[in-house]
């Protein structure tokens, strides 16, 4: 057993640094994971960003791996058993035990945001309530990007709309992820707002059916002809820009959905009017439900979903700092995604 493991580890005003730290201390009711393919969320980039982490934290989340060793008090997981994890859990608060375990309110036990240290280094302790197999025919790149889709397919569920037509507002992964799911789904009409192309490009490659410069073309008059004056049925706000959630509940449909994806901490001005007149409806979604992952792991070893198509950045953990710096910071990179220890 390795006693000292390489990790990349936030150090204040100096960010991320790659260092020699010991592994995990593993508790009688956790298990040890060794990592495959971690990949970066934008969580991860507003928690670095906001500064407010512990000096030595290790961030990661969206993770595959392989169990490497296991806590006395652990049964029924087994050394070797591949793994991706739901990165909150404590199994025993009503929130936990009713499905919903992103409320979870028992000190929010959680891997790589901001208590238990995280995957962006050879090994990390779970509990092993948090863990979810990875089925046969998945290998760990991919199953490492299953929870992102997991929190796209929540978006989708928490929007409560099995067809018709969407808007995703915002081309990054979650909405690209978004914007997969849809198309898979069958929702006959999907289209895309990004401003930046290389974007675009990818969501047309993925299956939006139209995409859209917000800043060049006028959303509105897009949303007019390509619904035939309906408006959009469901909108996706996977942007961040805290205006846009008006823009959504503009293009939306009488009786339309908007869902809030993107976490916007400020504060954002809405017309209420908008809700009266036509009936809109706004929601909100955040992370996703252990059922969430299996499906969407189901659906990757089935072959009807393969994430890969979303990493723009494959790199070592070596790498991480200066790819955070030049490529994640700048908005450049769509997903990028870590390979540390030994792939399947
Ligand atoms: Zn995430
Ligand atoms: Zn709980």
């Amino acid at each position: 057993m390795k006693k000292s493991m390489m990790a990349a580890v936030f150090r204040g005003s100096k960010g991320l640094v790659i260092e020699d730290v010991p592994v995990p201390a593993l508790e009688k009711d956790q298990v040890l994971v060794k990592v495959a393919d971690v990949g970066f969320c934008g969580s991860d980039h507003s928690m670095l960003a906001s500064g407010n982490l512990p000096d030595g934290y290790i961030v990661g989340h969206e993770v595959s791996g392989t169990v490497s060793a296991v806590g006395g008090d652990v049964q029924g997981v087994a050394e070797g058993l591949r793994v991706i994890i739901r990165p909150t859990f404590c199994g025993g608060c009503q929130d936990c035990q009713s499905g919903r375990p992103y409320f979870c309110q028992n000190n929010r036990r959680s891997i790589g945001i901001g208590d238990l240290p995280g995957a962006f280094a050879e090994y990390f302790v779970a509990y092993p309530q948090m863990l979810i197999p990875v089925p046969d025919g998945v290998d760990s790149q991919n199953a490492a990007l299953a929870e992102a889709f997991a929190a796209s397919l929540h978006a989708i569920n928490c929007a409560g709309r099995e067809s018709g037509s969407a808007l995703v507002i915002g081309g990054g992964p979650m909405g690209l992820a978004t914007i997969m799911l849809l198309k898979m789904k069958g929702f006959s009409l999907v289209s895309l707002s990004e401003p930046v192309a290389a974007k675009r490009i990818l969501g047309q490659k993925i299956g939006a059916d139209h995409v859209i410069d917000p800043i060049a073309e006028d959303l509105g008059q897009h949303a007019f002809l390509v619904t035939e004056g309906k408006g959009f049925e469901t909108i996706f706000e996977c942007s961040g820009v805290k205006t846009l959630i008006q823009q959504g509940m503009d293009v939306a449909s009488r009786g339309g959905m908007v869902c809030v994806v993107s976490v916007i901490y400020d504060s954002a001005e809405i017309s209420p009017a908008t809700l009266n007149f036509k009936e809109v409806a706004l929601t909100g979604s955040y992370s996703n439900t252990h059922l969430e992952n299996r499906q969407c792991l189901e659906w990757m070893a089935a072959g009807k979903l393969d994430g890969r198509v979303l990493v723009s950045d494959a790199i070592t953990l070596e790498q991480l700092p200066q790819i955070y710096k030049e490529r994640i910071c700048t908005g450049a990179a769509v997903k990028v995604i870590a390979r540390i220890g030994e792939a399947y």
